[in-house]
């Protein structure tokens, strides 16, 4: 059945190497699903290792054009890829939402949220400055420069299959590298049709690879083992980040990674309810439940606690699930069986553990991979629901007693991504900011991000920031020169 876009060449199939779709070796192909129904929404080619060491070498020969050019007609090319990313904006939204199940609105958020990235960095790359040092001699001159680290391979999970790559691709383009991507091969789609636009608004080829396929640690390998390519950058979970962190130490690559998270969102007695509820409900829902960011743990303080509770579960009764392009569905499918197999086992385990089921929504029942919303109560530290990302519409609330048991149970995990914290009091919103081990802390506040602020963790949540002006960071390499000018002939 074709797939429902006004411009059905938005959807390729082949891997983008040296500015040609290509088949995979032998042409071999692998399904790509709707997770709302079971059905396959088309066959992609699946690349492996062959078409990774094209792509790399299709980049390296691509740098040397591309770094050369100025920032100023990078930025043109980028902002015309932005334009076209806003003007097929529905069209992406839809096979967005066919292939990884989030409700469209979210989809058209997420497309308007990725394009922010490639308009924010063809700006912040004209602005990759150097400095003129002071000299600490008569006859020298001590310059710092800035430059592209190379080829760079990007490798992005399916939870945002458009705005993690474009947060990759955008700063490491306007700065004059070259890229390797792999998106992940559950939501290869909306990672090709970005590519197409790419080449739609003039990308030379080689400058952006894209190569799709299901066999990771085939491609992961290469990627790795290159000394072709400069930098890693990667978004997907703390597991696969440290064998790929391994394996980069070979080469000793350039790594940046945005790993896992295990975001605490804490709401003190004096919290301003309603705040603190929609705060709760857009942290804990959005996506289903399956963003990096997510409020994985819940702890309210003893006296708001029954409050907080009774109006949290009236609002989860509330979540209508369903098919992502059904007219308003809240709650989209998990991405396959595998997750909805994992967040019934941890709230199996947490009720095991003595946790209280308080609400189970209803899912539809039939194809598709669904999970009801659940809220749960009396988590405690020693159930894995606490310690893991649930990665699913399950909201488990743990309750404290005062703002130093609040911090302490907020810390205890190796994750370090994201916190939030809801209260009234100003001394309390400088300590608890200042106390929280996170590299993103929102305050009275869930929604955090933009292009505009560093996105990145602390402690195993990685290392390196996307975003702002520290963005453009990772895909450059600092060098110092030093001019010898000789004495002056006055001497
Ligand atoms: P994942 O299993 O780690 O996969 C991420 C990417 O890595 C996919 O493209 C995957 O390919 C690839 N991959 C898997 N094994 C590999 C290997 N051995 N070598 C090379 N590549 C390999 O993560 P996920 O389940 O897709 O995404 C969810 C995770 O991402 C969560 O932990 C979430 O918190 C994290 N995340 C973090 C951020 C952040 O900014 N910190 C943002 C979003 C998501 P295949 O798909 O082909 O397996």
């Amino acid at each position: 059945m074709p797939l429902p876009l006004s411009d059905p060449s938005l959807l390729r199939r082949q891997c983008l190497i040296d500015g040609d779709w290509r088949d995979a070796q032998g042409g071999a192909t692998f399904p790509v699903d709707n997770p709302a129904s079971g059905e396959t929404l088309a066959r992609v080619a699946d690349g492996g290792a062959l078409e990774a060491g094209a792509a790399i070498a299709a980049a390296r020969a691509a740098l040397p054009g591309w770094r050369a050019l100025t920032a100023r007609e990078r930025a043109r090319l980028l902002r015309r890829w932005y334009e076209l990313v806003l003007a097929n904006q529905e069209d992406l939204a839809r096979l967005m939402t066919l292939e990884q199940g989030k409700p469209l609105t979210e989809a058209r958020g997420e497309i308007a949220y990725g394009a922010a990235y490639i308009d924010w960095f063809a700006e912040e790359a004209r602005r990759v400055y150097g400095d003129i040092i002071p000299t600490t001699a008569p006859d020298r001159r001590l310059l710092v420069t800035r430059q592209p680290v190379g080829v760079v391979a990007a490798i992005t999970p399916w939870n945002f299959p458009m705005a993690m790559l474009a947060r990759k691709l955008a700063p490491a383009l306007a700065v004059g590298c070259t890229v390797v991507a792999k998106p992940a091969a559950e939501t290869p789609l909306s990672a090709l049709a970005l590519a197409e636009l790419a080449q739609r608004a003039g990308m030379p080829p080689g400058v952006l690879n894209l190569v799709v396929g299901t066999d990771a640690s085939a491609i992961g390998g290469v990627l790795t083992a290159s000394r072709d390519v400069a930098k890693l950058s990667f978004t997907g979970s703390t597991a696969v980040g440290r064998q790929l962190l391994a394996a980069c130490a070979n080469t000793v690559k350039r790594v940046s990674m945005e790993l896992g998270g295990n975001a605490p969102l804490l709401v003190f007695d004096d919290a301003d309810l309603d705040l603190a509820v929609d705060g709760a409900m857009a942290a804990k829902f959005r996506n289903a439940g399956q963003t990096c960011i997510c409020a994985n743990r819940i702890l309210v303080q003893r006296g708001i606690h029954d409050h907080f509770v009774a109006r949290l579960r009236e609002r989860i009764a509330a979540l209508r699930v369903g098919d992502g392009l059904a007219e308003g569905t809240l709650i989209g499918p998990l991405i396959n069986q595998r997750a909805v197999a994992k967040v019934a086992d941890l709230v199996g385990d947490a009720l095991a553990g003595g946790a209280r089921l308080l609400e189970s929504g209803t899912a539809p029942g039939g194809p598709g991979f669904f999970h009801a919303p659940t809220l749960l109560t009396g988590v405690s530290p020693g159930m894995r629901i606490f310690r893991e990302e649930i990665f699913g519409p399950v909201a488990a609330i743990t309750p404290f007693s005062d703002e130093a048991q609040a911090l302490a149970l907020a810390n205890d995990t190796d994750a370090g991504l994201a916190a939030y914290f809801y209260t009234a009091d100003l001394g309390r919103i400088w300590r608890v900011s200042e106390g929280l081990d996170y590299g993103m802390v929102g305050v009275n506040e869930t929604a955090i991000s933009s292009e505009v602020i560093p996105f990145g963790g602390m402690k195993a949540s990685g290392m390196g920031r996307e975003g702002s002006r520290h963005g453009v960071d990772d895909y450059l390499e600092i060098k110092h020169i030093c001019l010898g000018i000789g004495p002056s002939p006055d001497n």
